[in-house]
């Protein structure tokens, strides 16, 4: 009876400390590239996969950072090796993520084309994305999920159409955070060029069950962009600036699940 009484006494505070407690935010970071698969590299040697991860690491740094709720992060990768895009999928999916970031580095046969890029997936994209979104799904080699007509291609596409308001707003925040820290309010010797938001036909994308961006973080071919990503000043804010666009997008998608009834 004692114990019945205590259970209906403390029950109320129980289910009302449940309630007041907001959740936990699980962001899957994915460093581009890895192992044999080098990505772009620079006339210099530098590589897209070590920057990537570099990144990567910088970030989840960030991301964990204190703050309430908290915000965990898990890494596709953390060590220099080959992951296949589908397991990067299928790690994401399983993880339950709620936001999925994808970091490369861009090339360019015009050596002068410098700054990031801030993608969401779409299936057409146009001719200038589809070129970049070509040289990232080479990635994979040759897997037979990039047909557009073997099933699993249709059912990933499918999979990523479900989020792609969230994943175009989660871009936005993205884009406008590193606008104003790294282009607007920076010093000449860490300005980046802002080349907006795009989309385009990300296969490491398009089967994501969660918000997802990927993010050409800038140009590898570009002698300006490669130096920068040597200034750990640089770096640090880079990866600080993200975080802080991730805070801001999980109180969107809190705010938004407030007033929405899923
Ligand atoms: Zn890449």
């Amino acid at each position: 009876m004692i114990r019945k009484t205590l259970i209906l006494l403390f029950l109320p505070a129980v289910l009302l400390c449940q309630q007041q407690s907001p959740k936990a935010m699980k962001v899957i970071i994915d460093a581009g590239h890895g192992g044999y698969d080098a990505g772009a590299v620079s006339d210099y040697g530098t590589k897209e996969k070590d920057v990537t991860l570099e990144m990567a690491l910088l970030l989840k740094k960030h991301i964990e950072e204190p703050s309430e709720p908290p915000v965990t992060a898990i890494l596709t990768r953390s060590e220099d090796k080959f992951v296949p895009l589908i397991e990067r999928v299928g790690l994401a999916n399983k993880s339950e993520g709620d936001l999925f970031i994808s970091l490369h580095m861009n090339a360019s046969p015009a050596k002068r084309d410098n700054g990031y890029e801030v993608y969401f997936y779409d299936s057409m994209g146009d001719a200038e994305t589809a070129a970049v979104a070509k040289r990232e799904n080479e990635q994979d080699g040759g897997a037979d999920y990039k047909d557009k007509n073997n099933p699993l291609f249709i059912l990933w596409d499918l999979a990523q159409n479900e989020f792609s308001k969230e994943s175009a707003e989660a871009s936005d925040v993205i884009q406008s955070a590193l606008d104003g820290a790294l282009n607007r309010n920076a010093d000449v010797s860490l300005k980046l060029r802002d080349r907006g938001v795009k989309q385009a036909n990300f296969l490491v994308l398009n089967g994501m069950k969660m918000p997802s961006v990927l993010l050409e973080m800038g140009f590898l071919t570009n002698r300006n962009d490669e130096e920068k990503f040597k200034k750990v000043e640089f770096k640090e804010r880079y990866a600080a600036t993200i975080a802080d666009a991730v805070r801001q997008i999980r109180q969107k998608f809190d705010k938004k699940s407030e007033t929405t009834i899923r």
